[in-house]
């Protein structure tokens, strides 16, 4: 039967690429499972067409528009995620396997998607921070702001995860309104190719968006500009010759890079043999050598033990390793399945060897046993141990990308700091300890060196997520060896692919530009009640300014009897004067926000459905007795949900007699759309 070739999407079209093409083998007997190429594509036209046409439409859309196309490309995978199952096994992956891969990518874009519903606005331009005061009569204000990078982001991924890789990149660009050119691993680019094809078939993204190259970039690099980015997974090697790329130095070329990194996890000095944490550790370092046969950026490569304890370790982690069932990937019984090709498993064998040469030696497993299937990427998990790992600089050093991993000891936790940090730079680091202050003095001395660290104990081992899984919502990546990039991390995440700039104008332009209601922009008093008024017929900026009303102290005193709150301030009129603060007794903080809605509320069941919280709440001029209190209400910014339901977002100013501000606040409400 003839091999299928692999096609390219390049400008909106499927294009099979010509000249040589590279045959891509199963994980599981090596048999042929496609061709692939990309010989003959227009590079720089491609980046062109996602400036020009994928851009443009994608900045048409707002933040919400552009999450609720996330979510529908995740719903998308999911329908059809047995056809990526099938592909997963030639790539050598148990079901479990890809589960975190396929499953676990759909997830990524549906955290991705309820996450910026939730925190960005309905908007085009996100806020950064406060509005900054640059002049004494507040006409002359800054404020930061993100847009969208107007060029192209390019994808570059490893060949470990070909669809949660993919997807996790794409879910913050575009959700950040940018276009992206996705080029997988040849190894499993069979993978992507099938899922990015589900996508496309999903019907939701605009031309343009999204485009993939299944082969080499060609001269892609060279058409790079300034508004571009690049993100890249694989090895430090290739990222530092991407990085150094004559182009991306020229133009500045944002460059983001994760890549190998020699993960630690430390048995905290408490946690003997017998204890919870030492067999959570056991359990830890023997799970992620075998899941994925080890092949992912977080594994554990490095195991560090208290030297009393390293004997036990070596001999629980060895009979957890004896128990793992090495076979075909499909059968129900295997626990752990092939490395991606021959050629990684023989680099990984090559590896174990340089340990070996560097002092360290196998304490489990065989790497030059029989292959479970004839012609298949198979290896045993093989755990070695380094006895004096401070000379042994390789286990620091040498990245063996499979099922293996070195055990160490170390002396007390000073040390474990330093042989952790001795990676320079990794991912992810975990301690299994139930001390607090040993969990403390581990992360002040090695959290410079780690981008995410896990402390486990006995309490929250049930519900972690484990050493090696990467989180939408967290920050994954590392410092220098680990590329010093950062992806994910929620909203951060999207913040990689938009420019921030700084913003100086008046409070009314800076509303206009950003499309909220700025302290200092103009209101406009509106004649119906906001409340009567459904979100479309809201604008930003209606103001409601309210009667006033004299607070009285019979007022203070009854709400203080009501709801059982007699602090001194409100109560004992010497107190209060003694005070630094007060001039006398004042009104309670919460008077003055009951008081506050009953100015401002229309009763009547309408648009407005339901108080949701407040946020930012201030109080900033102390309210006494006999003064009197007004409220002016300010339709803030406004982010619809759904077809039923939407967020307004309320300036609130509390003023006294003297128009002076008693107390500010924002106000959400769930309103009709
Ligand atoms: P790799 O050889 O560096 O390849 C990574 C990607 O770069 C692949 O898509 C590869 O494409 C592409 N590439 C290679 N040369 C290129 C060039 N000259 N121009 C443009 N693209 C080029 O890494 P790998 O072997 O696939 O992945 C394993 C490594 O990735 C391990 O070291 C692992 O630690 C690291 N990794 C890191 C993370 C992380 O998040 N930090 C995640 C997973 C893996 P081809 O396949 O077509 O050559």
């Amino acid at each position: 039967m003839k091999t299928a070739q692999l096609l390219n999407y390049e400008r909106d079209r499927w294009i099979a690429g010509d000249g040589s093409l590279a045959e891509l083998p199963s994980a599981i007997d090596g048999s042929p499972v496609a061709l692939t190429g990309s010989g003959g594509l227009d590079f720089g036209g491609m980046l062109a067409h996602a400036r020009e046409v994928g851009g443009p439409a994608l900045r048409r859309m707002t933040f919400h528009e552009r999450a609720r196309m996330v979510k529908a490309l995740g719903l998308a995978i999911m329908a059809r995620k047995e056809e990526l199952y099938e592909l997963n096994y030639l790539t050598g992956c148990t079901r479990k396997d890809g589960w975190i891969d396929i499953e676990g990518g759909a997830g990524t874009l549906f955290s991705f998607s309820s996450k910026a519903r939730r925190e960005l606005p309905d908007a085009h331009v996100l806020l950064d921070g406060q509005l900054e005061g640059l002049s004494k009569q507040g006409s002359f204000v800054g404020q930061h702001i993100f847009t969208p990078l107007q060029g192209a982001a390019v994808h570059i991924n490893a060949f470990n995860f070909p669809v949660w890789g993919m997807l996790e990149k794409l879910a913050p660009t575009l959700i950040a309104g940018v276009p992206a050119i996705v080029k997988p691993a040849s190894a499993t680019a069979y993978l992507t190719e099938a899922a990015f094809k589900i996508m496309i078939d999903a019907g939701v993204l605009p031309p343009g968006s999204v485009q993939l190259i299944v082969g080499s970039v060609g001269d892609l690099f060279e058409h790079l500009t300034g508004q571009d980015v690049v993100s890249f997974t694989g090895s430090a090697h290739t990222a530092s010759k991407l990085k150094s790329h004559p182009t991306v130095m020229r133009e500045s070329v944002r460059f983001v890079a994760e890549q190998d990194s020699l993960n630690a996890s430390v048995l905290g000095p408490d946690a003997a043999p017998g204890t919870p944490e030492f067999d959570l550790f056991v359990r830890e370092v023997a799970t992620e050598m075998t899941v994925k046969a080890g092949q992912k950026c977080t594994a554990i490569r490095r195991a560090m033990a208290p030297a009393a304890y390293l004997d036990a370790v070596e001999q629980a982690l060895g009979e957890r390793l004896a128990r793992t069932k090495v076979g075909d990937p499909r059968s129900d019984d295997t626990r752990m399945g092939a490395l991606v090709s021959v050629s990684q498993r023989d680099d990984v064998i090559e590896k174990i060897r340089q340990l070996e040469v560097a002092g360290a030696r196998i304490v489990a497993g065989d790497p030059n046993a029989e292959a479970a299937v004839k012609g298949g990427a198979f290896l045993q998990p093989v755990l070695l141990r380094a006895d004096d790992p401070w000379t042994t600089d390789a286990v620091h050093d040498c990245e063996p990308f499979g099922p293996v991993s070195t055990i160490m000891p170390y002396n007390d936790l000073g040390d474990a700091v330093a042989l952790a940090n001795r990676g320079r730079g990794s991912l992810c680091l975990s301690l299994f300890t139930h001390s607090p202050d040993a969990a403390r003095d581990f992360v002040l001395g090695a959290g410079a060196y780690h981008g995410r660290m896990l402390v486990i104990d006995r309490t929250n081992a049930a519900e972690s997520t484990g050493h090696g899984s990467p989180l939408p919502v967290l920050t994954h990546g590392g410092p220098g060896r680990a590329g010093g990039g950062e992806e994910m991390g929620g909203m951060r995440g999207v913040k990689h692919y938009m420019q921030r700039t700084a913003i100086q104008s008046s409070p009314a332009i800076i509303a206009a530009i950003t499309s909220q209601y700025m302290p200092g922009a103009p209101k406009h008093e509106v004649e119906v009640h906001p409340f009567r008024r459904k979100m479309s017929e809201l604008a930003i900026g209606d103001t409601l300014k309210t009667a006033s009303r004299t607070v009285a102290i019979a007022d203070i005193e009854h709400f203080a009897e009501f709801t059982g709150d007699k602090f001194y301030a409100h109560m004992d009129e010497e107190a209060a004067k003694a005070s630094p603060i007060f001039e006398g007794r004042v009104a309670h903080g919460y008077l003055i926000l009951s008081f506050a809605a009953g100015l401002f509320v229309d009763p009547a069941p309408g648009p407005v459905y339901a108080n949701t919280g407040l946020e930012n709440l201030r109080f900033l001029t102390p309210l006494y007795p006999g003064d009197s209190m007004r409220v002016e209400l300010t339709v803030k910014s406004k982010s619809i949900r759904d077809e039923e339901k939407g967020e307004v977002r309320w300036a609130v100013y509390v003023l006294n007699q003297k128009d002076e501000v008693v107390a500010t606040y924002d106000l959400l409400t769930m309103n009709q759309p």
